[in-house]
């Protein structure tokens, strides 16, 4: 199968850096083929601009969706941003490995997904959700966080996991058709021993054996 790791963390030597190589290593020994957007690496700008197209459908006022549908027809991408959508549309598994910032996807994923998920080209009207265009494709969440899983229940510190994912499980996986795997999440990795860290590589590595047989989550609308 076709899977993509898309990887935000700014240091190679992190927990998440062991997990991005674990999952490439091993999916590859498989026999699966891997693509990656390692996107500190990548230095990728996060800044959705004028500078996402080679085209401009309308100079006087940039409205990105617009722009986005004309760039669509016209195949008006700038390179780098129709890399990274090529890479997305050519997946079956796409996998993003990021560190929990301020509850949410570091800000350089985030403007990843701000400039390659483009309406008319990943999604429009009529194709949202249940019909959206990326309906055969699955996309894992696989992250650490600093707070322990205590902390992530419902009643605990911070309030569920599930609510902190929702945007993006609802709102861009879902949004764009893709079904939804059950997160994969590290709690705490500063606070655990190097043997315990060891042994979360390895079941890293045992579930991405099985991962094409689960069976996706849904996330649905409340
Ligand atoms: C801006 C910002 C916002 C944050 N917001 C939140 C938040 O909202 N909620 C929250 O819970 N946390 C938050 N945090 C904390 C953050 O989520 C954690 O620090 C992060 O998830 C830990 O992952 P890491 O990869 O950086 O771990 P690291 O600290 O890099 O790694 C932990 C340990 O793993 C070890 N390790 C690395 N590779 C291996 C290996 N191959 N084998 C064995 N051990 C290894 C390392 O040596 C280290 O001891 C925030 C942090 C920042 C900077």
């Amino acid at each position: 199968m076709n899977i993509l790791i898309v990887y935000a963390h700014p240091e190679p030597q992190s927990m998440n850096g062991a997990m991005y190589q674990t999952a490439i290593a091993h999916l590859e020994a498989a026999g699966h083929h891997v693509k990656t957007s390692d996107l500190y690496s990548m230095q990728f700008d996060p800044v959705s601009s004028r500078n996402n197209f080679s085209t401009v459908y309308d100079p006087a006022f940039f409205k990105p969706q617009l722009e986005e549908m004309h760039a669509t027809e016209v195949g008006g991408f700038a390179d780098k941003i129709n890399m990274e959508q090529e890479k997305v549309e050519w997946c079956d598994l796409m996998i993003w490995q990021f560190p929990l910032w301020w509850f949410s996807i570091p800000a350089i994923l985030k403007g990843w997904v701000d400039r390659v998920f483009a309406m008319g080209r990943f999604y429009k009207n009529g194709h949202l959700y249940e019909t959206g265009l990326f309906g055969s494709k699955k996309a894992l969440l696989s992250l650490t966080t600093g707070g322990p899983p205590e902390n992530y229940l419902r009643d605990g510190l911070n309030g569920d996991l599930e609510g902190i994912l929702r945007p993006v499980h609802r709102g861009i996986f879902e949004f764009t058709g893709f079904s939804v795997l059950q997160p994969h999440v590290i709690y705490g990795p500063a606070r655990q021993s190097p043997q315990e860290l060891s042994a979360v590589l390895k079941n890293w590595e045992h579930r991405l054996e099985h991962i094409f047989e689960e069976q996706p989550i849904t996330i649905g609308a409340y």
